[in-house]
């Protein structure tokens, strides 16, 4: 953007912040009376990553609407960044919570019907064997350290642009210059050099991929089956079933994150499309969004598993934290994967995210901006690029934060949430076709707003990952 389309851009969002602080009077008054015991005021700082003046804060979630302290409600396309992207609060969920709290929370030993939640984690996303962690982060540290125990191999490879939670081995960057490993420039507190142990290669690069495998001692691959957190960045054809290929001939484990991915299908991307994993990581909505997280795995993989474990010494293994597995979270889990994970809720969120992929196209090309949307399955995301990009690289090289930033305000402003990192929509079973309306009516604003700024390409650089 030149300097005089930014002014424009900075006038138009002042405006927007102006509307914010002016309807939300009690949000503004909470956010000021929670700055006095919370760092940033919030109690986990990523809560500030929103693009409004003061946070919006919540006084109930339902279905696909989320009512803020100022009594105003939104259609919730950020369904807390896939922890809901069920819903919120599913009375199924809800009742088996209220059932579970009176029998006892956590207890250090496996409830009655934990045979009955390990068949249906099977049935649901297809390997045989499973252990539980209290989030997606956690699961990729234990997965990444049971990898490394079973090959006796030290790297790890992860793609340019990727995240896998707060896994220090994995928040790092490549060297766009050498294509080494770079320590991600964020992250807070590192002292680990995690070049030693990581290498990074940019997704879709099959040539990349095999030189990082080739030289033989690499634990597993760990990778979401499309960029999720980085932009959107869906697979080339074909790219997975040689990725797969190329892990098993250098002898290097495939760890497949399912954390987002499994708003493709039910069962996850990598059940549609038949990726192999060795592992499987899935947390956020496999419970409905209870802090919960499961991996499974092969029955090779757990024969390996267990002869390392059988090979330590006694003590402590690094893996697993005390509520893991805790009876209420097995309790919620069987109602998510009973009542939740289904093909006819599958079948709601991807026809109406079909809708609402169409809608924007549809506006986009009649306004002749240079965007794209890019879906996968009940997941899409609006891109201020004309092309679906390939990796993190032609990600970052078309950014253009102020744009996003306005484009969350305007549409907060006006009843919708997309999800603060990126422009990322997302569709559950409780939305409606009237949710998806006020999506679309919006986005005509929105179009109408930016008249003033020429339909150009973007310049500006990227400003981070989720
Ligand atoms: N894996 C992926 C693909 C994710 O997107 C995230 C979080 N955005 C995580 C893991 C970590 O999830 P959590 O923050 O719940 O630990």
């Amino acid at each position: 953007m030149t300097h005089s389309d930014t002014d424009t851009l900075r006038a138009i969002q002042h405006t927007e912040r102006e509307r914010f602080i002016a309807s939300h009077p009690r949000s503004m008054a909470l956010a000021r009376d929670a700055q006095q015991h919370y760092l940033f005021g919030v109690p986990l700082h990523w809560m500030r990553d929103w693009p409004s003046p003061a946070t919006l804060f919540v006084a109930q979630a339902q279905g696909a609407t989320l009512t803020c302290a100022d009594g105003v409600g939104y259609a919730d396309f950020c369904l807390g960044d896939t922890g809901a992207m069920f819903g919120h609060s599913p009375p199924a969920l809800a009742h088996a919570i209220g059932e579970q709290a009176a029998r006892g929370l956590t207890c250090m030993l496996p409830a009655t019907n934990a045979a009955v939640v390990g068949g249906l984690l099977s049935k649901t996303f297809g390997l045989p064997m499973w252990q539980m962690a209290l989030s997606a982060s956690d699961a990729n540290r234990f997965v990444l350290r049971w990898a490394r125990a079973i090959t006796a191999r030290p790297q790890l490879l992860v793609f340019d642009g990727c995240y896998h939670g707060a896994v220090d081995d994995t928040l790092v960057d490549m060297d766009p210059l050498t294509g080494g490993t770079l320590p991600r420039a964020s992250v807070l507190g590192q002292v680990h050099n995690h070049a030693a142990f990581t290498r990074v290669v940019p997704f879709n690069d099959l040539p990349a991929l095999e030189t990082a495998l080739k030289q033989g001692d690499v634990a597993c691959l760990l990778a979401e089956p499309a960029l999720t957190n980085f932009g959107l960045v869906p697979p080339d054809t074909g790219f997975w079933e040689q990725a797969r290929a190329l892990c098993r001939e250098h002898g290097a484990l495939f760890v497949c994150d399912e954390t987002h991915t499994v708003s493709t299908a039910l069962g996850g991307y990598a059940r549609a499309h038949r990726l192999d994993p060795d592992f499987m990581v899935v947390g956020k909505a496999v419970a409905g969004g209870l802090p919960c997280a499961v991996y499974g795995f092969t029955h090779d993989m757990a024969e390996r598993m267990v002869q390392a474990k059988n090979a330590a010494p006694e003590g402590h293994s690094g893996i697993g934290t005390t509520l893991a597995g805790n009876a209420l979270t097995l309790a919620v889990l069987q109602a998510s994967l009973e009542h939740l994970h289904t093909a006819a809720n599958y079948a709601k969120m991807l026809d109406l995210a079909s809708v609402l992929e169409q809608g924007l196209r549809d506006r986009i090309a009649a306004s002749g901006r240079p965007w794209t949307v890019t879906r996968l399955g009940a997941r899409m995301e609006l891109q201020f690029m004309s092309h679906t990009p390939r990796n993190a690289q032609d990600v970052r090289d078309h950014a253009q934060s102020e744009l996003e930033a306005f484009t969350h305000l305007f549409m907060l402003n006006r009843g919708v949430l997309l999800t603060p990192f990126h422009s990322m929509m997302l569709v559950s079973p409780a939305t409606t076709l009237n949710d998806v309306a006020q999506l679309l009516a919006v986005f005509d604003e929105l179009l109408a707003a930016l008249r003033a700024l020429p339909a150009r390409p973007a310049t500006a650089p990227a400003s981070r990952s989720a």
